[in-house]
């Protein structure tokens, strides 16, 4: 669910016509819920009631100041990957005590950014890492609490590219061989061992798949304690999915996900950590965009919006699924016709849809794609020169830019010519 619906013919954001932001920032911009933010938070919050835990908004589906501060009210805690997120969560109001900090690859001066701000927890994912996090931490007369990800080896039958736990995969430590680590771990001044980490990857559809790797980490858990080990935290990280497609069945729900944590692991006494991002962003943003041509091409009509690529890439990178709804409502008896929705950068790559069943829509003509709010505005960029769109936060009948578009000026002010040139 979220609030973005036709009131009088037109889609709002709350109680926001979307027509009346675009006249203020111009097109494209993304538009955030608070409310379907909070709701989400919420939802997952009562699953997991009965259980003490903790929700690390996982900051990389969308990782804006505002919408990371609206989560930090609601009093959850952040999930970061780089010393860039750490700082964004920080200045957000996030407190260090609940940010967990995730990633393959931290670089010692990120270790050290998580030390001196006194997070809560690094989830580590290699030997190496391991080595360096004690160092830097002895170096610093800190400890470093940790929880080992550990790589369960189940598939999460989602799109290759976010699957992570599969031996194939770069992530975390192969379970094999969790129990020699840990003991590794237990010897290093400069680490204390909270707990275990997992995360299989991200939009999956299927409990299933989630259920198998909770099962090995109830196993692990229990092994580990009988090997000395105190055990009292468990990171389950994020990956559910959301209904990218209103006509497809439903992803499970976070209810149904909060029971299958307790049925799995509820009996181990541990702290339930999770690191939702996409359930919690996504539906809770839209892309909107306007046509600037309608185009007939040998066979295809072509709709080119002023939206591409650079701004949302998840078509392109990932085959991704957006629903595309016109701004101003169909009537119930409009036609639809196949159009293919594309933007202007100059790629074949640059194609949202292909001969999607759509209302008639002209040059001018608003639009919205949904399910927008994750891994859109942060995964965007200015290839073709083309400014990084504005991104703007309602609640209730309040608007706030939460981000500007650059202007030329500002965008090519970040290139420098050198002195042999000018
Ligand atoms: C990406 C990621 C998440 C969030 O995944 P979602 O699918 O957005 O819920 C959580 N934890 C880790 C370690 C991740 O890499």
């Amino acid at each position: 669910m979220d609030h973005f619906e036709y009131r009088d013919g037109v889609l709002h954001a709350e109680d926001v016509p979307i027509p009346e932001i675009a006249a203020e920032v111009g097109t494209p911009f993304y538009v955030y819920s608070t409310a379907t933010l909070e709701r989400h938070y919420r939802v997952f919050d009562e699953a997991l009631a009965g259980m003490d835990h903790l929700i690390c908004y996982a900051m990389k589906a969308n990782s804006n100041l505002a919408v990371v501060a609206t989560m930090a009210r609601l009093g959850a805690g952040a999930d970061v990957v780089s010393g860039g997120e750490l700082a964004r969560a920080l200045k957000a109001g996030v407190p260090p005590e609940k940010i967990v900090f995730s990633g393959v690859g931290k670089t010692r001066d990120e270790l050290r950014m998580g030390l001196e701000a006194g997070i809560r927890q690094f989830n580590v994912e290699s030997e190496p890492e391991l080595e360096a996090l004690d160092e830097v931490a002895r170096a610093m007369g800190v400890t470093a609490a940790v929880a080992i990800r550990v790589n369960p080896d189940v598939d999460a039958k989602t799109h290759p590219k976010i699957a992570t736990g599969m031996s194939e995969n770069k992530f975390g430590i192969p379970i094999a061989r969790a129990s020699e680590i840990y003991a590794r771990a237990r010897a290093m001044a400069g680490i204390e061992v909270k707990g275990i980490d997992v995360h299989i990857g991200s939009q999956l559809t299927d409990l299933a798949p989630y259920e198998a790797a909770f099962r090995k980490v109830a196993d692990l858990t229990r092994q580990l304690r009988a090997e000395g080990h105190e055990i009292t935290r468990l990171d389950l990280g994020g990956g559910l999915g959301i209904p990218y497609r209103r006509s497809n069945a439903a992803p499970p729900l976070p209810f149904d996900y909060g029971a299958a944590v307790r049925r799995t692991l509820g009996d181990l006494g541990c702290e339930i950590e999770i690191e939702p991002g996409r359930l919690i962003a996504g539906n809770a943003g839209l892309l909107v965009s306007s046509v600037i041509y309608r185009k007939q091409g040998d066979g295809r009509e072509f709709l080119i919006l002023d939206a591409a690529m650079n701004d949302l890439i998840r078509p392109a990178m990932y085959d991704a699924w957006h629903d595309i709804v016109p701004v101003r409502e169909p009537g119930p008896d409009d036609p639809v016709a196949p159009v293919d929705v594309v933007g202007p950068v100059c790629e074949s790559g640059d194609t949202f849809t292909r001969a999607r069943a759509l209302p008639h829509m002209d040059a001018g003509d608003l639009l919205a794609f949904r399910s927008a709010g994750a891994y859109g505005a942060v995964m965007s960029s200015e290839y073709n020169s083309r400014p990084l769109v504005p991104e703007v936060l309602v609640n209730g009948s309040s608007v706030a830019v939460i981000r500007k578009r650059p202007t030329l000026e500002e965008m090519l002010g970040r290139d420098a010519i050198p002195e042999w040139l000018s």
